[in-house]
């Protein structure tokens, strides 16, 4: 059965589906992982007159197109195009829709590297960033100027997790002629359709729940009918082409990616109304809390909350910081999130923020939820908190 019959079914038995085509590859399951450069064209008609369906490595195969129509569908978008990480997918993103002398808006909440990106290469190829307080909604019109040809958003907030008005924002943008792009890689489409929602390019990091094993890079950027045109070029023109390996592993993720979302969400949603009634802790900050400013606009516009949040610890010295989380059992301590294991990592994000002062008296920590028993996760955190408080007194 072609993917046009299953339209009528949940996103979860599509996902089961898009992308793979079993007759056409003897009957197995999987579309396999096809390697290459070269492509023989059969005759001098097929490599004159384009017939050809694939023409040579860097413009795409059989495993990537997979994956790129599974994620048009998902996203409900015009196309997809894979690069090989996160970060690559926001360059691309950015690239496709930017040119010298324009001026960008960019929330004070944004992943660490896309604001090194803006501020360093950016900035050198003539495009001037202004970052936003990711609370502002509709006041960012006040922001725009003659030459303002983008908004790049992320919701919730990388590190803090501040919720934005995308349909808001995204409807003055289009009123002044802007693209809007947005880093989805929090929600991913299954929480936040994005292109239903008003954002004409959106990126997620592959890295994380599409693998949901810590085992891969990679980016996706998908576009509706108005960005897809120029995405394509600009990703054409660059060969970013992702590996096929990862591809693959990406595709294996996806047809769990419903049922992992939906668990680490839930788990991450105890955990974080545990922290709550913790004395060590000062404040959970996590969307799906009713407590949560972001709470509002989340409940209106996302389908339900992933795996990663933040908290803030009671004012205490960085020795108590350490003593928690160097003696953690279960939880690692690394960068990326999004696969099967627990992780917390310390942050500060008050040094480099530009539009926003982000208030704090105690360390943040953010936190990923894994697929570890919740009773496990909590003692781990239990210990780790009467480490830090010891070291505070
Ligand atoms: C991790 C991450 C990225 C970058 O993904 P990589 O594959 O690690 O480059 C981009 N945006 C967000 C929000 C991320 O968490």
């Amino acid at each position: 059965m072609s993917q046009s019959d299953k339209s009528r079914f949940d996103i979860s038995t599509r996902l089961v589906y898009a992308g793979r085509e079993p007759s056409n590859q003897y009957g197995f399951v999987n579309t396999p992982i096809y390697r290459g450069s070269t492509v023989l064209y059969k005759t001098m008609d097929d490599l004159v007159h384009g017939k050809a369906k694939y023409t040579y490595g860097t413009h795409g195969t059989p495993t990537i197109d997979s994956l790129t129509s599974a994620w048009t569908e998902l996203s409900n978008a015009a196309g997809t195009v894979l690069v090989p990480s996160g970060l690559a997918a926001i360059a691309v993103a950015l690239m496709s829709c930017l040119k010298a002398g324009d001026h960008l808006l960019v929330t004070d909440s944004v992943y660490r590297p896309t604001r090194h990106y803006c501020d360093g290469f950016l900035k050198r190829f003539g495009v001037e960033t202004t970052y936003y307080d990711p609370l502002i909604g509709k006041d960012i019109e006040k922001l725009f100027k003659p030459n303002t040809t983008a908004v790049f958003t992320e919701a919730p907030g990388s590190q803090t997790f501040e919720v934005q008005d995308i349909p808001a924002i995204a409807e003055i943008a289009h009123r002044h002629g802007a693209t809007v792009l947005m880093d989805n890689t929090w929600a991913t489409p299954l929480f936040f359709p994005p292109h239903d929602n008003g954002v004409d390019i959106a990126i997620e990091a592959g890295t994380k729940y599409l693998s949901g094993a810590s085992d891969l890079l990679l980016g996706m950027v998908s576009a509706n009918e108005r960005s897809w045109k120029d995405l394509h070029d600009t990703w054409d023109s660059m060969a970013l082409c992702a590996g096929p390996e990862d591809v693959f592993l990406g595709l294996r993720g996806l047809r769990t990616m419903p049922l992992r979302l939906k668990e680490q969400g839930a788990r991450a949603l105890e955990l974080a109304r545990w922290l709550e009634k913790r004395p060590e802790v000062a404040r959970v900050i996590h969307p799906g809390l009713e407590s949560d400013p972001g709470h509002a606009i989340w409940k209106r516009d996302f389908k339900g909350s992933s795996g990663l949040f933040a908290i803030e610890l009671q004012p205490g010295p960085i020795s108590g910081v350490a003593a928690m989380l160097d003696n953690l059992e279960l939880f690692g301590m690394g960068y990326s999130w999004g696969g099967f294991e627990s992780l917390v990592i310390p942050f500060d994000c008050s040094s480099y923020r530009t539009a926003t002062t982000w208030q704090a008296e105690g360390p943040m920590l953010r936190i990923q939820v894994g697929l570890e028993s919740l009773d496990d996760l909590k003692s781990d955190l239990d210990a780790g908190l009467k480490r830090f408080a010891q070291h505070s007194r």
